[in-house]
């Protein structure tokens, strides 16, 4: 099948062009690929019929325990590449809610001298980063904990960096097919005011610098939750589309 042909099958989808040329690269044969299109017709994520998707310069395997790594999130990992410029910087990087692991996976990719530990408050999603990190050839730590109940003999930390749920409770049934059918909800569920984690983090974060990513527009209140708890606004950095995604906030421990 050509390139041109696939992408006319997938009109359906606003990023026809992206999905033909990813499953072209998968080498299938045409009769799988009219299985793929049928599914992806009916909102299923590529990523998620495929198994797998590329984030930053690696490649991750998903399924339905993780939410599906974002291009946007790469935002997170640009920012704390701006901040930590030294690429041989011994970075001790604790990742909260670490779900598919393409976060923390990606910055031990970037920082060789790194380490890094991944918490998560499922085991399934715990399974797949534990599987990315040995794809991907770096080897962080996994524990299985709530983020408001970190173990106290965790160890110190340069930075906390996190993607936590964020989409208010009522919200969720308003999502994309793709994201409210196929990610976990666990993954997306934020709490009343989709802000629960934030203010879970601003309290326990065991490190003096944290990068999260944020929903659109709700820069003004993590501000505040932060502020707060006597933090400082670091920086700020905007996703591909305009919107700011991602927080830096700085502590004097
Ligand atoms: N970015 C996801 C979405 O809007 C939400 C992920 C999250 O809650 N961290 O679909």
């Amino acid at each position: 099948m050509t390139f041109e042909e696939l992408k006319k099958l997938l009109s359906f989808s606003e990023s026809a062009s992206v999905e033909a040329r990813w499953i072209l690269d998968e080498n299938l044969s045409d009769s799988d690929i009219y299985k793929i299109i049928e599914r992806r017709k009916i909102g299923e994520p590529l990523s998620k019929i495929l198994g797998h998707r590329g984030f930053w310069r690696g490649d991750f395997i998903v399924d339905e325990n993780v939410l599906d790594p974002r291009a946007d999130s790469e935002t997170l990992i640009q920012a704390v590449l701006e901040k930590f410029p030294n690429k041989n910087h011994s970075l001790r990087i604790l990742d909260l809610g670490t779900g598919s692991g393409c976060l923390l996976i990606s910055l031990l990719m970037e920082y060789p001298n790194a380490t890094g530990v991944g918490v998560d408050i499922s085991q399934k999603a715990l399974e797949i980063a534990q599987k990315n990190a040995i794809k991907n050839g770096v080897a962080p730590k996994f524990i299985l904990s709530d983020m408001a109940k970190l173990p106290k003999d965790l160890g110190a930390f340069d930075i906390v960096i996190s993607n936590p749920p964020y989409i208010p409770t009522k919200e969720i049934e308003t999502l994309d097919k793709n994201v409210k059918d196929y990610d976990p909800l666990m993954a997306l569920d934020g709490g009343e005011d989709g802000l629960k984690f934030y203010r879970i983090i601003a309290e326990k974060a065991p490190a003096p610098v944290v990068f999260l990513e944020i929903g659109k527009g709700q820069e003004k209140e993590v501000q505040k939750i932060f502020e707060e708890k006597k933090w400082r606004l670091w920086g700020a950095k905007r996703d591909f589309s305009g919107i700011i995604r991602v927080l830096i906030f700085k502590k004097d421990l």
